[in-house]
């Protein structure tokens, strides 16, 4: 039994109205940890069990360190997880819950990561967030859950951080011979890696990032991603914060799910029906997210 559960495909009705295409949404907020990371996070891990790593260590402060430690104390294993001080209170908790040991080291994403690569032992796995084969082999689950309902999308509507929920679905979209169904990856402006990569025609790194959306902050996408998009028709977009935070407020509205605005960022592209012209039926991964609050969102918004 994998660690994921398959999540449910729905048609809205009211962003397909807005959208002007019939836009289906997979709703990976379902997952237990709140994300579509406990996909390729949870195979990872369970690779790294069965060849008898019994520690796993995450520099994620984020949605694929919630993952890493679900996916630990379900296996059995320890894990510990190493933040820098910005992560949130909220984010904290929700590790301190899965019973991981949080280490808070430095002020960056970057330090808090060279920390906890000095804590691996022998035999210890190191998961990453996005950049990891294991992980986009996992992912690619939720396009074969869609084919296995029967629907095909004209288009899928998807989120950019590191690249890693792009590669699994290319992988997924490839395995079910869907060569032609073409990926919208949307960005917001400021954590804009995967946009600036297709621009250079090669991976660069953002001088910095500045976007609410804290789980897209990869200041360089994994080459995989960039990849991709010389292997499958891939369409950049990028999206303002507001627009992805009102999404958010709008998906709470209109299907009673709270999603942060990483994820907030595909669904705004609902909102641009030009962008869809054409594609008949859109599928969106609702990739969810636990650490935005609703009162974080709204303060956002001003
Ligand atoms: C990780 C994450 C993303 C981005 O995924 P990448 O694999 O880094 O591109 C988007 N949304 C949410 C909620 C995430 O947790």
């Amino acid at each position: 039994m994998p660690l994921h559960i398959q999540t449910p495909l729905i048609e809205s009705r009211p962003l397909s109205l807005t959208a002007g295409s019939a836009v289906w949404l997979k709703l990976e907020a379902l997952q237990p940890c709140g994300s579509f990371k406990l996909r390729g996070v949870g195979q990872a891990c369970e690779v790294h069990h069965a060849r008898g790593a019994r520690h796993l260590v995450s520099s994620s402060g984020g949605n694929a360190g919630l993952a890493v430690a679900y996916a630990g104390r379900q296996l059995g294993m320890a894990v510990t997880v190493v933040v820098p001080q910005t992560t949130s209170e909220r984010a904290r908790e929700l590790l301190r819950l899965e019973d991981a040991k949080l280490v808070v080291h430095g002020s960056s994403w970057q330090e808090a990561n060279a920390h906890a690569q000095t804590l691996l032992g022998p035999g210890d796995a190191f998961i990453h967030p996005f950049d990891d084969p294991l992980l986009w082999a996992g992912h690619a689950s939720m396009v074969d859950e869609v084919a296995a309902t029967g629907l095909k999308p004209d288009a899928v509507v998807l989120s950019v951080g590191g690249g890693g929920l792009l590669s699994g679905v290319v992988q997924g979209l490839q395995r079910n011979g869907w060569h032609d169904v073409p990926v919208l990856a949307v960005e917001t402006e400021g954590a804009a890696s995967l946009h600036a990569a297709m621009a250079a025609g090669h991976t660069v790194e953002l001088p910095s990032l500045s976007s609410v959306a804290t789980s897209l902050g990869a200041k360089r996408v994994a080459e995989q991603a960039l990849a991709c998009t010389r292997e499958h028709p891939v369409h950049s977009h990028l999206v303002s914060d507001r627009e992805a935070l009102l999404a958010c407020e709008r998906l709470l509205h209109d299907h009673r799910l709270l999603v942060e605005p990483a994820c907030g960022a595909a669904l705004a592209l609902l909102e641009r029906p030009e962008a869809l012209a054409g594609y008949g039926r859109v599928l969106v991964i609702v990739c969810g997210g636990a650490t935005a609050t609703l009162g974080q969102i709204r303060s956002w918004l001003g």
